[in-house]
């Protein structure tokens, strides 16, 4: 038996990176590709459904599907007509343990920076993901996280960034906030989210400029941390993202066609409000939520919302409750709605069903399966064989093959992926 591994571990999260996007560019993200060459990569990582930031990334950490984490959605509300709707930021609504759970259960020291679902988690020194939902720039609100985050830390990283603050991006800020916590607290685990090329990623499409600028951004924080690690062969660094990206040139809008079949309640003033349905769209796709027991009417008026949607082209399937169990995604959802190639779903209530200006040119949200959503996963470190080609992996192996990394047992976790093969 050789000795257990007791190195430490660096987890930096792109949002939205698919590997086509680093891979096609040959020569533009000098740092994501020599990791890849010194480290073993999956040609791609099967996402869970559906297919958005924080379901994925409390996959990332549970090793489990979102049925068994309890993150089903980005978002805390099932009402579409609420003005700022909470998204699912505190780590209370996990139903199972994190890797910061493994690291704290053997003593180690825990770090994360706008971690997803992280408000609230057991995590030494932990500044998390959370803003106001009324602001219009949540890239903009710091004083929400300040408040979640662990006493006094934010003040401590901000004096660290005031050369930086006004000129730099959100990414740029995250990996100088990143090489801090490493270099002074020296944790034992620390997980980064980058969180600009999905942003400019849906704004302008995964593959346009702004993205492809955005993401040479990730790329320099990504080398600044890896040459900042380089003289210590225990640590084990880590990048991956949560799912891909399509771009999109039609919005298809499906509460159109619930209101127009009365499946919302229309006030005095002609507003519309909840009645018997909740629900959550996730872009490239749209769950729908009973409220009230449905009468065999409900239904019907259901089907033919679904059925306007499907002829205007909009829809590729309806994802039933059988099928969303098969796939281990949100159980309280009657059915999802995934958007045909091209299309995204809004939250739209008034106006045509189908709008061929879209606000966003990118997005995601579909089933795994589909093509463009894919993650990407690569990881270096002492042990880990180089060049090796992963395959294709899924994000649920990824706990439990970081656990192991760690030095750590994974039976703390819920998870029963099998733990990635890195030599
Ligand atoms: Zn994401």
């Amino acid at each position: 038996m050789g000795e257990k591994p007791s190195g430490k571990l660096i987890v930096l999260s792109v949002d939205g990176l698919r590997p086509e996007i680093y891979r096609a560019a040959e020569g533009r993200f000098p740092n994501l590709a020599e990791l890849e060459k010194s480290g073993a990569s999956a040609e791609a990582a099967e996402t869970i459904y559906p297919s958005t930031t924080y379901p994925a990334h409390a996959t990332i950490v549970t090793g489990v599907a979102p049925r068994a984490h309890g993150i089903y959605s980005h978002l805390a509300s099932l009402d579409p007509t609420e003005k700022a709707r909470p998204w699912c930021w505190f780590a209370a609504a996990l139903r199972a343990p994190a890797l910061w759970d493994v690291a704290r259960a053997s003593r180690r020291r825990t770090a994360a920076l706008s971690w997803p679902v992280s408000v609230g988690a057991a995590i030494d020194h932990n500044i998390p993901e959370i803003w106001n939902p009324a602001v219009p720039d949540p890239h903009s609100d710091f004083e929400t996280s300040a408040r979640h985050s662990t006493p006094g830390l934010f003040g401590e990283v901000a004096k660290q960034l005031t050369p930086l603050l006004g000129k730099a991006d959100p990414d740029q800020l995250r990996g100088e906030a990143a090489l801090y916590l490493w270099n002074y607290y020296r944790p034992g685990l620390l997980l980064v989210h980058f969180v600009w090329y999905d942003a400019k990623a849906h704004s302008f499409g995964p593959a346009s400029a702004e993205a492809l600028t955005a993401l040479e951004s990730a790329d320099r924080a990504i080398g600044r941390i890896r040459d900042a690690i380089s003289a210590d062969p225990a640590t084990t660094l880590v990048v991956l993202s949560d799912h891909g990206f399509v771009p999109v040139e039609k919005e298809a809008a499906p509460l159109v066609a619930f209101a127009q079949n009365g499946l919302f309640a229309r006030g005095a003033d002609g507003s519309l409000s909840l009645r018997r349905l909740g629900t959550i769209s996730a872009g490239g796709s749209l769950a729908v939520y009973w409220l009230e027991q449905p009468s065999a009417a409900d239904r019907r008026r259901l089907e033919a919302a679904v059925d306007e949607l499907q002829a205007a082209g909009a829809v590729q399937e309806i994802v039933d409750r059988e099928k969303l169990e098969a796939l281990q995604a949100d159980p309280d959802a009657e059915l999802m709605i995934e958007a045909a190639p091209g299309f995204t779903f809004s939250e739209r209530m008034g106006g045509p069903l189908v709008s061929d200006s879209v606000q966003d040119r990118g997005a995601h949200g579909y089933l795994p399966s589909r093509t463009g959503m894919e993650a990407m996963f690569t990881i270096v470190g002492r042990d880990i064989a180089a060049g090796k080609n992963l395959g294709r992996i899924s994000l649920p192996q990824i706990a439990p093959t970081l656990a192991g990394i760690m030095g750590l047992s994974a039976d703390i976790l819920a998870s029963e992926a099998k733990p990635l093969d890195l030599r």
